[in-house]
């Protein structure tokens, strides 16, 4: 008896159920990894794909909590260095998370943020320091004549 899951779609382009989440064309073929990621398979076009096929997650090894540890830091603004230490997590997998992440980003905002009619627009109060301030930086040494 094949377990159907409700939760995910059919990515696959080409499938009269891609897109349409719980129409019971896919179901659970295995688990794989220590999140216990899903393995799914899709009875409409017969392809066979992962649960994070699609999403950020895709392709990374890292544990899903780990991840979003590394997302919420960089939300913060703390900078991929910092959230490196932070995390203890490598700062080229850092760095690749804030790319697959901010294409994601992107797509979604480009998908949901369209065909806006703005008559007015209002800008808040925003600051913010273009170059340094005298107080705070550095002073310049001379070098001696020689
Ligand atoms: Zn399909």
């Amino acid at each position: 008896m094949p377990v159907i899951v409700a939760d995910v779609a059919c990515t696959e382009p080409g499938c009269p159920q891609r897109g349409v989440r719980g129409a019971g064309n896919v179901i659970l073929r295995r688990t794989y990894g220590p999140d216990a990621i899903r393995f799914l398979n899709c009875r409409a076009c017969k392809a066979q794909f992962s649960e994070r096929r699609a999403t950020p997650l895709f392709d990374l090894r890292l544990p899903k909590a780990k991840i979003f540890d590394v997302v919420r830091h960089l939300a913060e603004g703390i900078g991929e260095r910092k959230t490196a230490r932070l995390t203890g997590v490598a700062r080229v997998t850092v760095n690749r998370i804030v790319k697959l992440v901010g294409k994601h980003a992107k797509a979604i905002h480009d998908a949901l943020v369209k065909d806006l009619d703005v008559p007015e627009v209002q800008f808040d109060e925003m600051w913010s320091f273009v170059k340094k301030k005298t107080s705070t930086s550095p002073k310049r040494k001379r070098l001696p004549a020689r």
